[in-house]
């Protein structure tokens, strides 16, 4: 692709492109030595900062060492960026910027109480402003010239842009109405940069309810269980929704149910604690009535209806074959939700092309950070942690 106008920019040391999460943590790290210039396409940066932020904002998790880790996967750069900043490091980082933050009772770091993402992202946003850096908002990067100069768009036409170095932060492909598209993945391939399709990670699954079901239960959660899909189990919550499931016992086995092909089989234990002997042994002679499941092996409402959505009549009728189905319930997955909705992606420029810096290896002054790249982690502070650790690789 070639620019149809050719303004040419005034040389800056670095450009960033793509104002996320990734692209304002680089910013900080690259500014205290340099010119930094930010080109995004919104007219904000942080949109999906502030999305995230509706729904319980994990700036991070608690887990360190050998602990976090286990949860990126397949990729050796973000294990390398990861020890280098990890999650005490991203608490530190914020603790000075003045937002101090909490470890909840599920692990996951929160901002301390009272402390709104909008105020995170506005304490991101000053320390920028008051290292100098320039923002470019409406500029929408569309291609690269000839020498891997990208070229940016804006009203009034093409730019291309001259640095020493540039760090793409264009995200991933979900929640479009965040800015992040994922559009600029043909912009990559076109250069011939090896990439990876992008596929919804955490997200809903898709499943099959009778409609009197869904009327009375979406909304509902589950609480307490396990989700087994091939080789995970995940302890949570499932919600139940219009389209079927949710929540954070769902989003981490998605990886699996994509890697078995969708049409996967999700095994659920609504009595963690139980074994299915101690179950048994609460039915008393197989006296115990359906109607009186709930309260025989307290279950709720919402359980109890959601087992029968997945057992025959006899299985259901039958306390002994019931108890098994609350250990062990097949419930079949009809597919994943679309991309658009997924809290992340996977897929994007392929680890084989990065350097532990995440530089491309063949255009080592081209970055990509942040979700741009094929690495995978679950909902819980990691993905904002994933980035926030290309981001300080990329000064390496
Ligand atoms: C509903 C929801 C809740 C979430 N909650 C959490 C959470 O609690 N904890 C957590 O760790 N993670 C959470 N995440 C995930 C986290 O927000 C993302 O992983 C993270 O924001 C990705 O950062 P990024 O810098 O890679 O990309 P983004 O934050 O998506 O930023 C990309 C930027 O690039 C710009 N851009 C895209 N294309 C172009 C272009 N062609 N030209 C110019 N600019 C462009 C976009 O406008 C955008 O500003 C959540 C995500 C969602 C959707």
């Amino acid at each position: 692709m070639r620019p149809t106008t050719g303004n040419r920019q005034p040389t800056t040391k670095i450009t960033i492109i793509g104002g996320g999460a990734s692209g304002l943590m680089a910013a900080d790290f690259l500014s205290r030595t340099r010119e930094v210039h930010i080109y995004e396409r919104g007219k904000t940066v942080g949109r999906k900062f502030l999305v995230a932020g509706n729904g319980g904002f994990n700036l991070t998790n608690r887990a360190t060492g050998a602990e976090l880790l286990r949860h990126y996967s397949p990729a050796p750069q973000m294990i390398t960026a990861l020890q280098n900043f990890d999650t005490t490091a991203v608490r530190a980082y914020f603790s000075d910027l003045g937002i101090p933050t909490f470890i909840g009772s599920s692990g996951r770091v929160f901002p301390e109480r009272g402390i709104k993402p909008a105020r995170v992202l506005a304490a991101m946003m000053h320390r920028l402003r008051e290292r100098g850096v320039h923002f470019h908002f409406h500029h929408t990067f569309v291609g690269f010239t000839e020498t891997m100069q990208p070229i940016v768009e804006n009203a009034e036409g093409k730019l291309i842009l001259e640095a020493e170095k540039f760090f793409f932060a264009l995200g991933g492909a979900s929640w479009s109405k965040t800015g992040s598209d994922g559009k600029w993945l043909d912009l990559f391939v076109e250069k011939g940069i090896k990439t990876v399709p992008f596929q919804a990670s955490n997200c809903g699954v898709n499943v099959r309810f009778a409609e009197d079901f869904t009327k009375k239960y979406a909304g509902t959660p589950l609480k307490n269980i396990a989700v087994r899909c091939g080789d995970m189990t995940v302890k949570g919550e499932a919600l139940i929704t219009e389209y079927g499931l949710e929540g954070n016992a769902i989003y981490p086995v998605v990886r699996e149910v994509r890697r078995l092909g969708e049409q996967v089989v999700l095994h659920f234990d609504f009595k963690t604690q139980n074994t299915e002997n101690q179950l048994i042994a609460k039915i008393k002679g197989n006296n115990i009535q359906p109607k009186n499941y709930g309260y025989a092996f307290n279950l709720t409402k919402a359980q109890t209806a959601f087992i029968k959505q997945f057992t025959t009549k006899d299985e259901y009728l039958n306390p002994i074959l019931f108890v098994k189905k609350i250990k062990n319930l097949s419930v079949s997955v009809e597919g994943l939700r679309p991309i658009d909705e997924a809290i992340s992606t996977v897929g994007g420029v392929a680890m084989s092309e990065l350097n532990n810096n995440f530089s491309l290896r063949r255009f080592p002054h081209l970055y990509v950070l942040g979700e741009m790249s094929d690495w995978d982690a679950p909902t819980g502070g990691f993905l904002l942690q994933g980035c926030f650790a290309t981001a300080y690789a990329a000064l390496h």
